[in-house]
């Protein structure tokens, strides 16, 4: 049965379905789900994310994640944890990368947290043949014991967001229900319970009619790292698209063939996401025992990381393709492409050394 009916028949039977719900079933329905079958990342799919416009990217978070290693007492064996590895591209340009540092491929135990059948087949193809061994698990609960760095890049936006508008002091939930003609539509729903805690302090004392995202997805993902690193040392780096502060607002969209398109038409059928809140991460890290580093931009980072140097050395060894790798750096760092949209962060055991690339010099 399409998504679109399954969906339809549960609002039918049970009511309107939080955009979460919604969410869920549209992108991870296991027959039908927008990643249940098809890699949808790539110049002639539907989006393209930082691993896919240059290797320079998941080269420095090799070599990032090579320096919090070091910073952690060079353990003999930690886990290496991709959270949504999408095609594998960004584990493959960290491998590569990590071979020059002695002992840091040798320690890793390189772990893949992937929700899609299709994705996990694609991140062993690239990885396979580098002579990767990595192996796959469904959440972060699950990754073997051990110090860990755990990478996502554009994990988080995909998790489950709701929606509420305030309405005196109440926040009653934006819900997706059906209209006459059986199509799907916002409908508003009873006001929120106790979920209104995860709502943005600073958005609280907007006026009536404010609407404000809030994202579930994100709290229990900060919850397990906290419990994890409570007792074995780990740090987690966050990329993702976003603003430093929380901000109101509907931001959740779908992306097909490059294009915003109506989020609620043909789910199944477009990738669905919101921007992340990044003050609210670091608030529910900081309220769970975790020290949070950022967030800064993307570009401040890469630059603090050495892109710009990269991409010299780059243009050196490949003098044909200069237009080409200039073209990509400046779609990774610009102020007015990916540069200011994109944050970074990391939320850590308490008491590790600053990570690189949070100061101007790296
Ligand atoms: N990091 C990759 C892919 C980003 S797309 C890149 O930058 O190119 C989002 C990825 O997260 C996909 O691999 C998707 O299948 C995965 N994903 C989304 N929600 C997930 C969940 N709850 N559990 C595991 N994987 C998830």
């Amino acid at each position: 049965m399409p998504i679109a009916d399954k969906i339809a028949e549960r609002i039918r039977n049970g009511g309107p379905i939080s955009i979460a719900a919604f969410m869920t079933e549209a992108m991870f329905d296991p027959m039908e789900g927008y990643y249940a079958t098809k890699n949808p990342i790539g110049a002639g799919e539907d989006f393209i994310t930082a691993p896919a416009i240059s290797q320079m990217f998941g080269e420095l978070i090799g070599l990032w994640s090579a320096q919090v290693w070091m910073d952690m007492g060079q353990p003999k064996s930690f886990q290496l944890v991709e959270l949504g590895p999408g095609t594998g591209q960004m584990m493959s340009d960290i491998v590569r990368a990590g071979r020059a540092i002695p002992g840091f491929l040798e320690a890793a135990q390189i772990t893949l947290i992937e929700a899609s059948a299709a994705l996990k087949m694609v991140q062993g193809q690239t990885l396979t043949p580098m002579g990767v061994q990595a192996s796959w698990v469904n959440r972060i609960e699950n990754v073997p014991a051990g110090p860990a760095i755990i990478l996502g890049n554009e994990f988080l936006d995909c998790l489950p967001v709701r929606q509420a508008v305030k309405q005196g002091d109440r926040w009653n939930e934006r819900l997706v229900g059906l209209n006459e003609d059986g199509g799907f539509q916002f409908v508003m729903g009873p006001a929120l319970g106790v979920e209104a805690d995860l709502i943005p302090q600073r958005l609280r004392d907007l006026p009536d009619g404010t609407l404000v995202e809030f994202r579930p997805g994100d709290q229990q993902v900060v919850e397990a790292l906290a419990n994890r690193f409570a007792d074995q040392p780990g740090r987690a780096l966050f990329i993702d698209y976003g603003p430093a502060s929380s901000e109101p607002g509907d931001t959740f969209q779908a992306i097909r063939q490059h294009q915003k398109t109506d989020p609620l038409d043909a789910p199944g059928t477009a990738d669905l996401t919101a921007r992340v809140d990044f003050e609210q991460l670091t608030h529910f890290a900081g309220t769970a025992g975790l020290e949070a580093s950022g967030p800064v931009s993307q570009g401040t980072f890469l630059k603090a990381l050495g892109i710009e140097m990269r991409a010299a050395t780059l243009l050196q060894a490949k003098p044909d393709q200069k237009g080409r790798i200039a073209r990509q750096l400046m779609r990774l760092i610009e102020p007015d492409q990916m540069g200011e949209l994109f944050q970074v962060v990391t939320l850590s055991t308490p008491g590790l050394p600053k990570p690189p690339g949070f100061t101007a010099n790296g």
